[in-house]
């Protein structure tokens, strides 16, 4: 076995080896276990928010542009090291390199977007609201921030939050997911070398107990959370019943529908990439083709041959499958259990990725691209998040009967459509109830400019991360209402006025 890899606490700019029982982190490409997550207690909650609470006075008064020249060096050193924390996402998460690259760059647009906070920060004046009387809104920071992220995109989900945050002179308490917490450890190195000081970005580990510490500390202002919808609901009635400003993620179930005039080999692509892009692990996932038509007869075989090709490997070395595999075993062996419970419940198996041999490692976490055709929207396949690489296809005879279908969905992440025509895309766009659209395009994720954009059961709160929203929700602002009196003779007005 390989040594296992340090996965320490960073609290108040200490990096803290942990005597904790831990939690296996794999390295899915192979089964092996590369570091053992600590689950830490409500104590290393404590003390990671004291140091944070701490730091935060001198965070705030720290000009904002010197705030953002932190992050600037920062992103150098993101781009130096980028291979790096690239192999890294790869080796504990088991995506495919090119994946990766987008996981981190992704994350590196956040930061290139928080380097904007002197302009999105800027407040409102408003002269003469009375004879005499001027107003003004300024932003100021909340105090110390916390995020909880999945395992999902080790690198861009936790920096969708601690950049804006701490650019806006937030301080903040970071909990990476037990299952890929090496690569927020990597990038919260090179923060640390670009000068942050002590203890405006912390970092904790740990399960349900560290967490519960983080939605009830009193000192804590402001919860951002990214995971499955349960959980997601939770945290943000737990973290707003304890006076916390929310914003929480949760899972999806996102519709693709194709059209009879779509363009076939530009369709097939966008929805393999939708479907099994990151082997389905992804909020974003095509997750369900809805097949309109004569795109039966058009696009479907097409995509039916293009997923038996999908080559199944592991991603840890230079010579890259197609795809990777999942987290955990016990997800492969979940994702696999419901295929066959979709095949029970009547729908035809097209591609089938379950008991996929993959002789190089034959250990690791695999399931094959699989398609379940003539699916029904009461199986159990059309109402639970897989979170892999399994595609349902459900069939329409028109965009009405569609766009219908797919607006039942209790969540409302994404929502695709390819056409050629505009004046589908224009209905589609209008009617569909999701928060970011795709046209001719699968995975419509919003790029760090723009609000990440759930509807419904995949976002709980008032303003989305990323983007304006992002600056807002790391922000309260302040009115001042203000006149000034002469005060006759000795006044310098009326001196300087004689
Ligand atoms: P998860 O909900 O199991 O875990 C997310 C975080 O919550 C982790 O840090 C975990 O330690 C913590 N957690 C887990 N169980 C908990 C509990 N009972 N009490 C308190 N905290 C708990 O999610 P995951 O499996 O890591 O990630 C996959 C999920 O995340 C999918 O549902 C996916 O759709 C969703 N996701 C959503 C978005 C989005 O922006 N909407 C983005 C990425 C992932």
């Amino acid at each position: 076995m390989a040594q296992l890899e340090p996965c320490p606490f960073f609290i108040g700019g200490e990096w803290i080896e942990s005597k904790l029982a831990g939690t296996p982190v794999y390295n899915p490409s192979v089964g092996e276990v590369i570091a053992e997550c600590p689950i830490g207690t409500a104590a290393d909650v404590n003390a990671a928010v004291e140091a944070a609470h701490a730091a935060f006075p001198a965070w705030m008064e720290t000009p904002v542009v010197e705030r953002v020249r932190i992050l600037a060096r920062f992103k150098m050193l993101l781009e130096d090291n980028f291979e790096d924390i690239v192999r890294c996402n790869t080796r504990e998460h088991g995506k495919t390199l090119v994946e990766s690259r987008g996981d981190v760059k992704r994350g590196m647009e956040v930061v290139e977007f928080a380097l904007g906070v002197p302009s999105l920060m800027m407040g409102e004046v408003l002269e003469n609201v009375a004879r005499g009387i001027d107003c003004e809104a300024i932003r100021q920071p909340l105090g110390v921030c916390v995020g909880i992220t999945p395992f999902n995109f080790p690198a861009m989900v936790p920096l969708w939050m601690y950049p804006i945050a701490i650019a806006c002179g937030n301080t903040f308490v970071l909990k990476p997911s037990e299952k890929v917490p090496l690569t927020a450890i990597k990038i919260a190195k090179l923060l640390e070398k670009a000068g942050l000081p002590k203890g405006v970005l912390n970092i904790v580990h740990g399960g349900r107990e560290v967490v519960d510490a983080l939605l009830t500390h009193p000192k804590v202002k402001a919860i951002s959370f990214v995971g499955s919808t349960p959980i997601a609901r939770y945290i943000y009635e737990v973290g707003t019943k304890h006076g916390k400003r929310v914003q929480s993620n949760g899972g999806a179930k996102n519709y693709v529908i194709l059209m009879p005039d779509a363009d076939v080999e530009n369709s097939t692509r966008g929805v393999i990439e939708a479907a099994f892009g990151c082997a389905g692990e992804r909020c974003m996932a095509g997750s369900t083709a809805v097949v309109v038509g004569g795109a039966e007869k058009s696009v479907l075989p097409t995509l039916v041959e293009a997923t038996k090709r999908i080559k199944v490997g592991p991603t840890d070395r230079d010579a890259q499958p197609d795809m990777g595999a999942v987290i955990t075993k016990q997800h492969a062996n979940r994702v696999q259990e419901l295929i066959s419970i979709g095949e029970q419940q009547g729908a035809k198996v097209l591609a089938d990725g379950r008991g996929v041999k993959v002789s190089e490692a034959p250990n690791g976490f695999y399931v094959g691209a699989t398609i379940l055709d003539h699916v029904q929207n009461g199986m159990t396949v059309a109402q639970e998040e897989i979170f892999g690489p399994v595609l349902n296809v459900m069939h329409m005879e028109d965009l009405d009967a569609a766009i219908e279908l797919a607006n039942k969905s209790s969540y409302g992440n994404g929502a695709s459509i390819f056409t050629r025509s505009g004046k589908a895309a224009r209905e589609f766009k209008h009617r569909a109830k999701a928060g970011m659209i795709g046209i001719n395009i699968g995975v419509p994720a919003s790029m760090a400019w723009f609000p990440f954009n759930g509807w419904d059961e995949s976002f709980f709160g008032d303003l989305h991360m990323q983007g304006r929203e992002g600056v807002q929700f790391f922000t309260q602002q302040k009115v001042t209402t203000s006149r000034w009196f002469s005060y006759g003779e000795g006044d310098i007005w009326h001196t300087e006025k004689k």
